[in-house]
C-alpha cells in the first residue's frame, strides 16, 4: 500500500496521523511526514479507467472499475448486476458503452 496523502478538494490530511494540513505545508505539523506533490517516493501512480481483460468475467469492465475506485471486485460486480437488473437497466447501457470506449489494460 502507498503511504500517500489524501487530497480532498483544498484540504489535505496526513495519512499517517490524520492531522489536517495546510495547503502549503511541506511536512505534517504533527508527525513530520513529508507531504506534497513533488515526492516521487510517495506519489501514487495515476490511475486510468480501463478494462482488465486478465481478470474479466465478461469484458473486464467490473475489474477495471474495481481497480479505479479501489473497491472489492465482487462488490463492484454486485453493483453492476444490480444496475443491469433494475429498471431502467442503466447498467446495461453503461456496460456496453464502457466495453466499447475503455481501452484494454
Ligand atoms: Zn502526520
Amino acid at each position: 500500500m502507498w503511504d500517500r496523502v489524501v487530497i480532498e478538494s483544498t484540504n489535505m490530511f496526513c495519512t499517517r496521523c490524520g492531522t489536517r494540513l495546510d495547503d502549503s505545508a511541506r511536512f505534517c505539523t504533527s508527525c513530520g511526514k513529508p507531504v506534497g506533490v513533488d515526492q516521487p517516493v510517495f506519489a501514487a501512480a495515476p490511475r486510468k479507467l480501463r478494462r482488465i481483460v486478465s481478470r474479466k468475467k465478461i469484458a473486464g469492465v467490473c475489474a477495471g472499475f474495481a481497480e479505479y475506485f479501489d473497491t472489492d471486485l465482487t462488490l463492484m460486480r454486485v453493483i453492476w448486476v444490480a444496475l443491469l437488473l433494475l429498471p431502467p437497466q442503466l447498467g446495461l447501457i453503461a456496460y456496453i458503452v464502457c466495453w466499447v470506449v475503455l481501452p484494454k489494460g
